[in-house]
């Protein structure tokens, strides 16, 4: 491998406490915190806006061709990032269940990876990122200094999202959010393009038992002492 660069990517399933890890590992470092599921998600609210049949190449590709897709820093510390497509904001109309599901089902379009993933990797350009999603170590940044990837029993990650969502003012049925949340994790895992798996060399924590302050320690002191080699 060419050399690698300054670059934290953190994947796995929904729920396992990557965005508010990655958020916090980006605070400490310095990093530009690159959140690649909300580009999905953006992406997969402006194609229903958009109201095309998904598996129109042509359609999703004039649609595509039309995004204006721009991340802007989270208004409140420790917050999402904000979102706007082509002129509207995005931010929380983009952060419901229903949204997840679909932004699943649209990131399985080879044009709608393509074009995210070259974006990501023109805001990764110049290093000094934490990126966060499900193919950052092995398909975006396979060159990155420092690659992990989360894990936690399917429970607990439902239990997370459910107070996410309510924290949001959201109500959801908490079996449903679980068959959902499985559902989603399997699709992404079996898909051909750039499917949900750990990077060879990614390092695995599972956070079922480990409070995100721990995590977040262990995963500075591998990256202030240590490099992939
Ligand atoms: O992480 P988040 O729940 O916001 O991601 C929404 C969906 O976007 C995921 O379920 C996945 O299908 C897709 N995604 C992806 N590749 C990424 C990030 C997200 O396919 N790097």
């Amino acid at each position: 491998m060419s050399e690698r660069r300054e670059i934290v990517t953190i994947d796995g399933p929904s729920g396992v406490g990557k965005s508010t890890i990655s958020r916090r590992v980006a605070a400490a470092l310095g990093y530009t915190y690159l959140d690649t599921g909300a580009m999905y998600r953006a992406v997969a609210l402006f194609l229903q806006q958009s109201q095309i049949d998904l598996s129109d190449e042509q359609a999703v590709s004039s649609t595509l061709a039309a995004l204006d897709l721009q991340l802007l820093p989270a208004v409140q510390e420790d917050g999402d990032v904000g979102v706007v497509v082509n002129g509207q904001d995005v931010s929380s109309a983009i952060r419901t269940s229903e949204m997840g599901m679909l932004a699943s089902r649209v990131s399985a379009i080879p044009l709608v990876r393509k074009r995210l993933t070259e974006m990501q990797q023109a805001i990764g350009q110049a290093g000094k990122i934490v990126a966060e999603g499900r193919d950052t170590g092995t398909v975006v940044f396979p060159d990155a200094c420092w690659k992990f990837f989360l894990e936690a029993d399917p429970e607990e990650r439902a239990r997370r999202r459910m107070a996410q969502l309510r924290a949001a003012g959201q109500e959801v049925d908490a079996e449903e959010l679980l068959a959902m949340i499985v559902k989603r994790d399997r699709d992404d895992q079996e898909r051909t393009l750039a499917p949900l798996q750990k990077a060879e060399d990614a390092i695995v924590i599972d956070t079922t038992f480990i409070d995100i302050q721990e995590v977040c320690r262990k995963m500075l002191e591998f990256v202030q002492t240590k490099k992939l080699s």
